[in-house]
């Protein structure tokens, strides 16, 4: 009877460097030396090829027949195939982009000048290009995870990391940009267009079933939050052992808000005094936690007696209420304490999704545009007066890039063929 399941089609394409626009046109012509010089980058590359499930992976590699694509200018599109598992992969030369008439120099421009924080509409301007085409070639990007970008780039998954949602606009839509970072890498940035407990799950879900499928014994041993109530909730039901940490700078921020009808330079005074208090319980590196709570309980008192009782009662309730998550922090030197690296990103994205406005389409794409900006926040080099200058986020937590050329690295590992 009607059986609709679908197969899905695997996408086994492959971005070769072959290090000069002649060399791939030479090797046209050569099948033999052709297939060696893939082998040879892949081996440089320590890639594995995703191979069909059933594939023992000690089949060779030969060359199949070439498609040519006409769009193209003519260039010849070669495939390979698994001789033991039949599995084609489409090579694609790093001097094409895949499926786009843009070439890659172009390409470069328009992304890092939308990477920079101009709007998608500018970039193209500049470019020569049509906003849609840039749109879609950062969406193109975003098809393949973050998870699965990043492990490629020999990053273990984070196992303290930063949780947190911006809240943003897009049209006349709220909408929600769940997002987790681990030091200068976003491993997750969704789009949810609800704040319950139940959306903030399945969009950080994304990631967790992403990680475990990589690695299946994957767990998560601390999450620094803000203390919303929907991220407590959702992180406890995703990584149930995990230690639970709440900032301390959105700590340091919240503090004002709660002593309503101060004068200003009273409130900064305090907030002065609460930074210095949480910034000494920091530098201990013993007893952090008992030190805080004494710390708390002395600063209210401090309230108290200089800004009166009903002040001192409101910031007690609030340390009560926050406190174990303070301690959450202090407690364990490998969590994280401030989300600093995180609202940068938010920032910049945040501008990135106003621009979006005239692409919130019903049938858009906004999650994989997002995970596509993600991989230029993660790939492209800081500028050159940067603390780290000329390293990408990845490099400065530790992971291997495959070419000194970020586009390059953008195309190779955005690559849907390689494990
Ligand atoms: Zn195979």
């Amino acid at each position: 009877m009607g059986q609709t399941a679908k197969t899905v089609r695997e996408n086994r394409t492959i971005t070769v460097d072959f290090q000069d626009r002649s060399t791939y046109f030479q090797l046209m012509h050569e099948g033999k030396a052709f297939v060696e010089c893939v082998f040879a980058f892949l081996l440089a590359l320590g890639f594995q090829l995703k191979h069909k499930a059933s594939c023992r992976r000690s089949g060779c590699l030969t060359r199949q027949s070439p498609y040519t694509r006409v769009r193209l200018g003519g260039l010849t599109i070669w495939r390979i195939q698994c001789t033991s598992c039949k599995a084609v992969f489409t090579v694609w030369p790093h001097c094409v982009l895949r499926y786009r008439r843009m070439r890659p120099d172009v390409a470069r421009q328009a992304l890092m000048a939308t990477h920079g924080g101009l709007s998608l509409e500018w970039c193209a301007t500049i470019c020569n290009i049509s906003p849609m085409a840039l749109y879609r070639l950062i969406c193109a990007l975003g098809q393949q995870s973050l998870v699965a970008v990043l492990t490629r780039c020999a990053l273990p998954l984070p196992v303290y990391l930063l949780a947190d949602e911006k809240h943003s606009r897009c049209l006349s839509a709220r909408v929600s940009l769940p997002t987790i970072v681990s030091g200068r890498v976003i491993w997750h940035l969704g789009y949810s267009d609800g704040k319950s407990a139940v959306a903030f799950t399945a969009s950080y879900g994304e990631f967790q079933r992403a990680a475990l499928e990589h690695e299946p014994s994957y767990q998560v041993q601390g999450a620094l939050i803000d203390g919303f109530d929907s991220t407590t909730k959702s992180m406890r039901t995703l990584f149930p052992g995990a230690r639970l940490g709440y900032c301390l700078r959105h700590a340091l921020h919240k503090l004002p808000d709660k002593l309503i009808g101060l004068a200003a330079p009273v409130r900064k005074g305090l907030r002065a005094k609460f930074h210095t208090l949480l910034h000494r319980c920091r530098q201990r590196n013993s007893l952090r936690g008992v030190a805080l709570g004494q710390r708390l309980r002395r600063f209210a008192d401090h309230i108290t007696a200089t800004v009166g009782e009903d002040h001192g009662e409101r910031v007690r309730h609030w340390f009560q209420d926050k406190k174990a998550g303070w301690y959450a922090v202090l407690e364990d030197p490998r969590m994280p304490a401030m989300s600093t690296g995180l609202d940068q990103a938010h920032n910049a994205i945040d501008r990135k999704l106003f621009m979006m406005k005239g692409f919130h389409h019903p049938g858009g794409s906004q999650a994989a545009f997002l995970t596509g900006l993600a991989h230029l926040s993660n790939l492209i080099p800081y500028q050159r007066r940067a603390l780290n200058a000329a390293l990408c986020g990845v490099e400065v937590e530790g992971g291997r890039v495959p070419t000194l050329d970020w586009m390059l690295n953008l195309q190779i590992l955005t690559s849907g063929g390689f494990r």
